[in-house]
């Protein structure tokens, strides 16, 4: 049967995991959609345009913002991050499911102009392991990850407004949990197409 499609809109410290999270998810349900985000920040060793992220100078940014091809944007230590608002309305209204990985002011806008989306905070289990993951990473510079460390401070304090957590201490766990979280999600009686389930059951209950 038909659903609505929706949003899951994913945030936590960077380092957290997000994307190992949604990685081992994305295989186990179909129509889920990643929605790719458009950058400032330079890319890191191993990122490709178009998978990780688009990458654009400051003024193709300032140029999307211009034409308002943006659904949210903010700005991360340094950097703009924004997420193209095409795809993400197209996908929602072919039905499907279609999951961000954005930081807590771009959530924030993503509230206001979406409130059936569906907001999930993912968080390391501690400081100390956080710490230790964004220096694993190698990808920042010590400044960075300190810059970093500082604003998941930030970002923990926004959790109250998020409807669901996960603690990714083992990343199986965590990426079971995002999937029941969605899979829940998806069997509310708010996102079936009333419609057509009453078309399924015409003359039920008259017999
Ligand atoms: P990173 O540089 O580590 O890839 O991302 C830094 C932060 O930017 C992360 O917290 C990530 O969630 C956030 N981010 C990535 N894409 C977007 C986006 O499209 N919009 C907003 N607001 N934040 C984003």
């Amino acid at each position: 049967m038909r659903r609505k499609g929706f949003l899951i809109v994913l945030s936590g410290p960077s380092g957290a995991g997000k994307n190992s999270v949604m990685n081992a998810v994305f295989p186990t349900i179909p129509n889920l959609k990643y929605s790719i985000s458009v950058t400032t920040r330079p890319p890191r060793k191993g990122e490709v345009e178009g998978v990780d992220y688009f990458f654009r100078t400051e003024e193709e940014f300032d140029e999307l913002i211009r034409q308002d091809k943006l659904l949210e944007y903010a700005s991360f230590v340094g950097y703009r991050y924004g997420t193209p608002k095409d795809f993400v309305l197209e996908q929602i209204a072919e039905g499907n499911t279609v999951i961000m990985d954005i930081d807590i002011h771009g959530a924030s806008q993503i509230r206001e102009k979406m409130p059936e989306a569906v907001f999930v905070f993912l968080l390391p289990p501690t400081r100390e392991e956080l710490q230790k993951r964004l220096t694993l990473r190698g990808s920042e510079a010590e400044e960075a990850i300190k810059q970093r460390l500082q604003k998941s401070a930030e970002e923990l304090k926004n959790i109250i407004h998020y409807d669901y957590f996960i603690i990714n201490d083992q990343l199986s766990k965590a990426a079971e949990q995002l999937r029941h979280i969605i899979m829940s999600e998806w069997s509310r009686v708010s996102r079936v197409d009333i419609e057509e389930l009453q078309k399924l059951w015409k003359g039920w209950g008259n017999s």
